[in-house]
């Protein structure tokens, strides 16, 4: 089962410099008081600054071509900067998308003059993207999407509502995925992305909070929005396929294992610092595991590298991280012996709270562990 397989990979010494380059400035952007660690970061860290500032270092577009304005390190240079940036709880959010997954599709989807107008943006730290997938109804059965695209005089008319879209509110720009023909005997045909340039008058962003009472996910309505065909990604009905293949970059990073690290760090600092005696088979479980799903992650980085697709490996290790995720914010709630509290002075009770708020969203966001556990299924049989 050769799409199961993950076979260890070694850093060779320049990422290993890298690595230091970015603790350093990390390091640095903590002294001077520009950042301080949150857990879930990558979801609700909206930073512009801290996006330009990482982006002056030529660390964000890291597996976009120099024409474009990335530094072409690929893949396992931008795992090592993006574990960093994680482990460290920055506030990476307003890039996320873009750097991991739009940028990308741009790349194998779109026309010269698309990828000239975002992906140079995209590399400066400047431009951000929102994911158009789900829709009131839609969630797990993508191809059910219900947004409509028809046709008229230079593009396209969509109407219908998305949801959950993370981050519409600040974005520049979303890839849409709409029906643009009616149904046939394949679900998956008729599928079509689009790139929706933000704010438009005919786009409406509404608001939902997340349980901490962030305004990080909206409801997004298109009123007839005007789509021209320069902003077609890929060819009208090919957007299921390319939809899969973005899905393969959303599942396959670290975040899927690192979202409340900084809690452990701060767990950890906390008992040594108080004095306070924890059950070292509970905390040597949690770390044993972290340190074996670290390694499975970067083997599918690796895989990446290589230029694969390792969609069925990287289903088993969100699954299994996302779980892990949850697992750490209930053995740290156990543990530690403080009351969560989001407004917090002191870091611990503090990350603890945004933790445990943001929790429910681990296993379901990017495809719910259920759906994963159907593709490694369906994978495992069909092989
Ligand atoms: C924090 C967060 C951020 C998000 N950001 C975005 C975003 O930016 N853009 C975007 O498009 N979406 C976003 N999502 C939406 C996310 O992708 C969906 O929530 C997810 O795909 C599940 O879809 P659903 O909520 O419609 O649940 P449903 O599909 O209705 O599923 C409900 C339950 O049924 C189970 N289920 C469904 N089908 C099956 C099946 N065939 N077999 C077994 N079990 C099944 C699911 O596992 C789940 O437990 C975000 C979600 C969260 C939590």
């Amino acid at each position: 089962m050769e799409f199961l397989t993950l076979s260890p990979v070694s850093l060779p010494q320049r990422l290993v410099e890298l690595r230091a380059r970015v603790r350093e400035f990390l390091a640095e952007e903590t002294a001077a008081g520009r950042i301080a660690p949150h857990c879930d970061q990558w979801l609700a860290g909206w930073d512009p600054g801290f996006s330009r500032r990482l982006a002056a270092q030529g660390w964000i577009g890291m597996a976009f071509p120099k024409e474009y304005g990335g530094s072409e390190e690929g893949a396992l240079a931008r795992y090592v900067v993006t574990e960093e940036l994680l482990a460290a709880g920055a506030p990476v959010a307003a890039h996320w998308i873009a750097d991991r997954q739009s940028g990308q599709a741009l790349i194998k989807f779109g026309t010269e003059e698309q990828r000239q107008a975002f992906l140079p943006a995209i590399a400066r730290g400047d431009c951000y993207f929102a994911i158009g997938m789900s829709e009131p109804d839609t969630g797990s059965d993508l191809a059910s999407v219900r947004c409509r695209g028809v046709r008229v005089e230079g593009g396209w008319r969509i109407s219908g509502t998305k949801i959950w879209t993370s981050g519409a509110h600040h974005a520049h720009a979303m890839i849409a995925l709409i029906r643009t023909e009616a149904q046939g005997e394949s679900r998956h045909a008729g599928l079509t992305q689009v790139i929706v340039e933000l704010p438009d008058p005919d786009v409406e962003v509404r608001p939902i909070k997340l349980l901490t009472g962030e305004h990080h996910f909206n409801e997004v309505v298109f009123h007839d929005t005007f789509v021209p065909d320069s902003r077609v990604l890929g060819e009208p009905g090919s957007g299921w396929k390319q939809v899969t293949s973005e899905l393969g970059l959303e599942r396959s990073g670290p975040e899927r294992i690192l979202s409340t690290f900084p809690l452990l760090v701060s767990a950890l600092e906390y008992v040594a610092g108080a004095g306070y005696r924890v059950d070292p088979v509970a905390l040597g479980e949690l770390v044993s595991r972290l340190w074996a799903l670290r390694q499975m992650s970067l083997a599918v980085a690796g895989r990446l590298e290589q230029g694969e697709d390792p969609a069925t490996a990287a289903s088993i290790v969100k699954d299994l991280g996302t779980r892990f995720e949850g697992d750490l914010v209930d053995a740290v709630r156990a543990m530690a012996g403080v009351e969560p509290d989001l407004e917090s002075a002191q870091k611990l009770p503090r990350m603890l709270a945004e933790s445990i708020l943001h929790s429910p969203g681990f296993t379901l966001r990017g495809g719910t562990n259920e759906i994963l556990r159907g593709i490694v299924a369906k994978a495992v049989r069909t092989s």
